[in-house]
């Protein structure tokens, strides 16, 4: 797509004009992935992280919060109601924690393959190639790894390094893709200090890694983090919903078949209709939670986080209802992108 249209529906204000664009998204997703919705059962299935991260609250500097890991029986039940609820997939996310072993990861994953017919994916943070290399090798099928900006100034900025261990998403991105893996990235949007230059930079990135899957919400400020304390600079992206809209449409027409779910934080943002919203202007996934409730207030990577009181039973009937009543269908199979 061309960079001076991205730049100009990035800074378009005009409800009427938009509303093209609206069209325009929705026409492609429906004639590229269809109307299908896939369902995602997310398992938290650990907070412990060893990185400092400026913008999220499970940062290892964060001592407010109670840490948890769970168990493989824990998550083995988590897994046993995405098979019941009828969904294609389920992801594994966590902080970055050493303290998970490789072995433990590929054993779960090894017991997720055998016992049912679920895709399985990955969303770990910057693990090692030879632990990402097993991980396969025992039956994951995709990793989730967002980019978070392509500004690499603002990148540096807001992950500072660990002790020799530098920061490099793309490269880790690209050894993914070369391991097999179905590959997602994303940014947020609306950091401090991110200008529309850099967003479109990102769409642009977006088309160019030829990504499966692209999770793109806003940023949302977490008091007890350095970013959430930092004002928006004049003039830089704001992180709204509207802005997140036009992102998702903008993705879904650089990246046709991409697999685009409506994110968690895009319903924080509205939860009455965000989600709606994020599945008619582009977007073709949702991602269910599937924590176990007592430990999904303890997630939060921000504040306010939608859905962190209902029980996994209620988020799924609370999903298909959305989902039918915008006139589209649950998902059935795995959902991967269309090609795979
Ligand atoms: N440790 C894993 C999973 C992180 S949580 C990893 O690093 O990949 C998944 C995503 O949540 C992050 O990639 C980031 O884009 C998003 N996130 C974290 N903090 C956020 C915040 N304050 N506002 C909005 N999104 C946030």
């Amino acid at each position: 797509m061309d960079r001076h249209r991205i730049l100009d529906w990035l800074k378009e204000e005009d409800g009427g004009r938009l509303e093209e664009l609206w069209r325009q998204a929705d026409g492609v997703r429906k004639e590229k992935v269809g109307d299908a919705v896939h369902l995602r059962g997310l398992v938290e299935i650990s907070n412990y992280c060893s990185r400092l991260c400026w913008y999220c609250g499970i940062r290892a500097e964060n001592q407010k919060i109670e840490r948890y890991r769970m168990t493989k029986d824990e998550i083995m039940e988590c897994v046993r109601q995405a098979v019941e609820f009828g969904y294609g997939t389920v992801v594994l996310q966590s902080g970055e924690d050493w303290g998970i072993t490789a072995q433990w990861i590929e054993d779960v994953v090894r017991t997720i393959k055998e016992k049912t017919p679920l895709a399985v994916t990955l969303s770990l943070g910057e693990r090692d190639e030879e632990e990402l290399k097993a991980w396969r090798a025992a039956g994951a099928d995709r990793y989730l790894l967002r980019f978070e900006t392509s500004n690499r100034a603002l990148y540096e900025k807001i992950h500072p390094h660990l002790a020799g261990k530098v920061s490099d998403r793309f490269a880790i991105l690209r050894k993914l893709k070369n391991l097999g893996y179905e590959v997602g990235s994303g940014v947020m949007i609306g950091i401090p200090g991110q200008r529309y230059e850099d967003l479109a930079d990102d769409i642009e990135m977006f088309e160019k890694l030829d990504l499966d899957m692209i999770g793109v919400g806003p940023f949302i400020a977490h008091p007890d983090t350095p970013l959430g304390r930092e004002k928006p600079v004049e003039g830089q992206v704001p992180n709204t919903e509207l802005m997140t809209y036009k992102v998702v449409a903008l993705t879904r027409i650089a990246c046709p078949q991409a697999n685009i779910p409506s994110t968690t934080a895009l319903a924080t943002l509205n939860l009455a209709e965000g989600r709606e919203l994020g599945l008619c202007r582009g977007a073709n996934v949702v991602m269910p939670n599937l924590t176990p409730v007592k430990y999904r207030s303890k997630y939060e990577i921000y504040p306010a986080k939608a859905c962190i009181r209902e029980t996994a039973k209620e988020c799924h009937n609370c999903m298909k209802r959305r989902i039918i009543s915008i006139g589209r269908t649950v998902g059935t199979g795995l959902g991967g992108r269309k090609h795979f």
